[in-house]
């Protein structure tokens, strides 16, 4: 038997029985992004999943400022295909010793970088004779956390926060979702990313050097940028405004559907490039740290907000909110997960400004996974498919498509799935 693992993703992961029945082994391909990645995983009857390998290879994209569709399904073109091939024979994966399922990232994610890892998905399957199932890439981040987690049982909350969504999801199992808040333009990850732009910072992961931007202020800086107000222009000596969105009185304090909106502050940011121009560039400007302080502070703000306005009107406290529907009553634990869950500044607001208690009357654990666990992998492909896979008796034929945009409440409604076989 083989038992290696490489970076930091544990190799055993505990999971609650009545989720993992079977035994088998799975192959799982996840290739939505700019990510090639490869894992091997094995469940077994007693209610373990094992880690057996996993790899990665990511596309550089730091000298072009961002991921280049195109260039990313080149990328996956080139690299995969070999990626998989020497996973492969370091296991010992062939047709004589193959794995019993493959998994792969159906959706959502870039349409080329899909169709890449699901080509090739399906070519393996073929010449194993091995089930097929497309996985939904954002579940593989939740499941990815719940693993990380101990004792955590459905139904949970989860915030996922990356680049292509940010969504609070209430989850009743591995196939039952209800999308609690969306976003009604762009995700968190992507404003942070343009937003960082503007202000001149660089890097491959550019909302991610925005936070190490803002961390490495000292203490004293933030607390004198925290004494402005910004809700107008001329009241900072920074030129800056900047508001929490959704916030404004001729809205309802707690609407019918309860929205993220980020788009508005790349729109400030791009004002102010216009202003500031190229002194942005420079990391000891006082406007630049001024700003992407408070910017990233009021983007998380937002987030928090939102949050708070759903437990208000899924909470219990009729006091609080007289028409509260109690749907978050059962609810103990938070799950986040997705990319911008590794930024350190969310973290710490998820456990001091939560307002459950308030609303809900008990305290949420706040599960917030491993910062490598938070990336794109194919461990987290594997954790999902085999989840998936115990909940719905479901695998696909080979007719399937990639879906770059695949809610996760409609899981389930979409074509191409078949009775699993599988023993
Ligand atoms: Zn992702």
């Amino acid at each position: 038997m083989l038992l290696r693992y490489t970076q930091r993703i544990p190799r055993v992961l505990r999971v609650p029985q009545r989720w993992s029945r079977r035994s088998y082994r799975a192959l799982a391909i996840e290739s939505s992004c700019d990510d090639s990645c490869v894992a091997l995983l094995e469940t077994s009857d007693d209610s373990l999943i094992t880690v057996l390998d996993h790899c990665k290879s990511t596309l550089s994209s730091s000298d072009v400022g961002g991921i280049i569709p195109t260039e990313a399904h080149a990328f996956h073109q080139f690299r995969l295909a070999n990626l998989v091939q020497e996973f492969l024979a370091k296991n010992e994966i062939d047709s004589t010793n193959p794995p019993d399922v493959i998994f792969c990232t159906r959706g959502p994610g870039l349409v080329g970088s899909l169709a890449a890892g699901l080509q090739l998905a399906k070519g393996l399957s073929i010449a194993w004779g091995k089930p097929l199932l497309g996985v939904h890439h954002m579940l593989g981040h939740i499941m990815m956390a719940v693993h990380d987690s101990n004792s955590l049982e459905f139904p949970f909350l989860s915030l996922l926060a990356s680049g292509g969504h940010t969504m609070l999801v209430l989850l009743r199992s591995a196939i039952d979702h209800e999308i609690i808040i969306d976003t009604m333009d762009v995700a968190v990850g992507v404003s942070l990313d343009k937003c960082g732009r503007e202000l001149g910072i660089k890097g491959n992961m550019i909302a991610k050097e925005l936070d190490l931007f803002v961390q490495n202020l000292s203490p004293e800086e933030k607390s004198s940028f925290d004494k402005w107000d910004i809700s107008k222009r001329r009241n900072n000596p920074f030129g800056f405004q900047l508001q929490l969105p959704l916030k404004r009185p001729d809205l309802p304090l707690v609407p019918d559907n309860i929205q993220f909106a980020f788009a508005g502050f790349q729109s400030s940011l791009q004002h102010i490039r216009k202003v500031k121009g190229e002194t942005l560039e420079d990391d000891n400007n006082p406007d630049k740290r001024f700003i992407a302080y408070r910017l990233q502070e009021l983007v998380l703000d937002h987030i928090i907000d939102r949050i708070n306005v759903s437990f208000k009107k899924h909470g219990t406290n009729t006091e609080a909110y007289a028409t509260c529907d109690s749907k978050f009553s059962e609810i103990k634990d938070l799950v986040v997960s997705g990319g911008v869950a590794a930024n350190s500044r969310l973290r710490e607001k998820l456990n001091s400004e939560l307002k459950s208690e308030k609303f809900i009357g008990h305290e949420l654990n706040i599960h917030l996974p491993d910062i490598a666990l938070c990336t794109d992998n194919a461990v987290m492909i594997g954790i999902a498919g085999i989840e998936f896979l115990n909940a719905s008796k479901l695998v696909n034929n080979l007719s399937i498509l990639p879906i770059p945009k695949w809610p996760l409440n409609d899981i389930l409604n979409v074509d191409g799935y078949t009775p699993s076989t599988l023993k």
